[in-house]
C-alpha cells in the first residue's frame, strides 16, 4: 500500500471510562491504520471496545491519550467548527438506529446531507435515485419510514451517509436490529457499494453472518487490537 491510500490513521488511541475501582480501559493502545476501498469489520464480543473505536474514528470521543488522523490530519488539531464540517461532509455515519425522520420519505431523508451541503436539487436526486437502484430501493422513493421494512430504512440510512462521497462510511453494527436473512441481504449491498462506488467501510459487529462476509477483519478483545486479516474471498 502506498502512502496517499491511507484513509484513516488511529496511533496508539487510549480511552478509558471511570477512575479507581470502577477505571473501565475501553481502549489500551490501538494503532491501526485504514485504506482507501477496505470494507472493514471490527468484531468482538460486547464490551471489548468496538463502540468506542467507533466513537474515536468518527471524531465523536476524543481519546486520552494517542490520535486519530482523517487523510492526514489529527482531529486534534481541529476547531469546533472545523470538526462538525469534516463529519458532516467526509464522514458517512450510519446508526443502529436508522435516525430517519419519520415526516420525511425515503428520497428525502437520503438526500438530507446533499442538502444541508447546498448541493442543487437536480444534481441531489440524480445521485439519490442512482444509490437507490444500486440498493434495491427503486420505486420506494415517496414511501415513509413507516411504511419501509427495517432492512430498506437501513438501506435509505446507508444511502444518505454514502451521497456525499465521504471519505469513509462508518456503521456501528449495522445489522443489530435486523433478522439474519435482512442482514446478509444489507451487507450485500453494502459490499456492491464497495466495488461499485469505490466507497471505503468500517463497521462494527459481533453477529457472524456480517464478520464472514468482511474483506479485512479487525479483531478487538478487552480494548486491544488481537488480530488484523484480509479475509477477501
Ligand atoms: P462494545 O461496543 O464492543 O460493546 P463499548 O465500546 O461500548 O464496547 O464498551 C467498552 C467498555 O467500556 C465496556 O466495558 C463498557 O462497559 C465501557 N464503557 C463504554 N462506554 C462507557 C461510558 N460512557 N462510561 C463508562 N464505561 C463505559
Ligand atoms: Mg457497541
Amino acid at each position: 500500500m502506498t502512502e496517499s491510500s491511507v484513509v484513516l490513521e488511529c496511533k496508539k488511541v487510549r480511552r478509558t471510562y471511570g477512575e479507581g475501582e470502577t477505571e473501565v480501559h475501553a481502549l489500551r493502545e490501538v494503532d491501526f491504520a485504514v485504506n482507501k476501498g477496505d470494507f472493514l469489520v471490527i468484531a468482538g464480543s460486547s464490551g471489548s471496545g468496538k463502540t468506542t473505536l467507533l466513537n474515536q474514528l468518527g471524531a465523536l470521543d476524543v481519546p486520552d491519550d494517542g490520535e486519530v488522523l482523517l487523510e492526514g490530519v489529527a482531529y486534534s488539531e481541529l476547531k469546533k467548527k472545523a470538526l462538525a464540517d469534516l463529519r458532516r461532509d467526509r464522514i458517512g455515519f450510519v446508526f443502529q438506529a436508522y435516525n430517519l425522520v419519520p415526516v420525511l420519505t425515503a428520497l428525502e431523508n437520503a438526500e438530507l446531507t446533499l442538502l444541508l451541503q447546498g448541493v442543487g436539487e437536480k444534481e441531489r436526486r440524480a445521485r439519490i435515485l442512482e444509490l437507490f437502484k444500486t440498493v434495491g430501493l427503486e420505486g420506494k422513493e415517496a414511501r415513509f419510514p413507516s411504511e419501509l421494512s427495517g432492512g430498506q430504512q437501513q438501506r435509505v440510512a446507508i444511502v444518505r451517509a454514502l451521497a456525499p462521497s465521504p471519505a469513509f462510511v462508518l456503521a456501528d453494527e449495522p445489522t443489530a436490529n435486523l433478522d439474519s436473512t435482512t442482514s446478509i441481504e444489507l451487507i450485500d449491498h453494502m459490499r456492491k457499494l464497495n466495488e461499485e462506488e469505490g466507497m471505503t467501510f468500517v463497521f462494527s459487529s459481533h453477529d457472524p453472518n456480517v464478520v464472514d462476509r468482511a474483506k479485512r477483519l479487525v479483531r478487538l478483545e478487552d480494548g486491544r487490537i488481537v488480530s488484523d486479516e484480509r479475509v477477501e474471498a
